[in-house]
């Protein structure tokens, strides 16, 4: 096999490799709502310890718990995890008061 076709097949296999993310992705746009102050079924947010998976189809947010529920509904679903970590300003010293 040459370069030329060990490229074209790397180049193929990277294209079906994005077929199946467009397939469970969307780009949102302006007119979008996502959802990714708060899970869809209770208040836990960003700050809470597993973080917040957001589906990047529905743009919905689900807390852990209630993670299971929405990959009932789409189990080929992929999730962006937003986690909110607080850092003591102590660490910094004297450049963050
Ligand atoms: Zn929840």
């Amino acid at each position: 096999m040459n370069d030329t076709s060990e490229m074209k097949d790397v180049f193929q296999t990277y294209l079906s490799s994005m077929d199946d993310l467009t397939r469970v992705c969307v780009v949102p746009d302006a007119h979008s709502k996502v959802w990714k102050d708060e899970c869809m079924y209770c208040y836990c947010d960003s700050e809470c310890d597993s973080g917040l998976y957001i589906n990047m189809k529905s743009f919905q947010g689900f807390c852990s718990k209630h993670l299971t529920l929405d990959q009932g509904k789409h189990p080929e679903a992929l999730y962006l995890i937003e986690k909110t970590i607080k850092v003591a300003s102590y660490i910094y010293g004297d450049v963050c008061d």
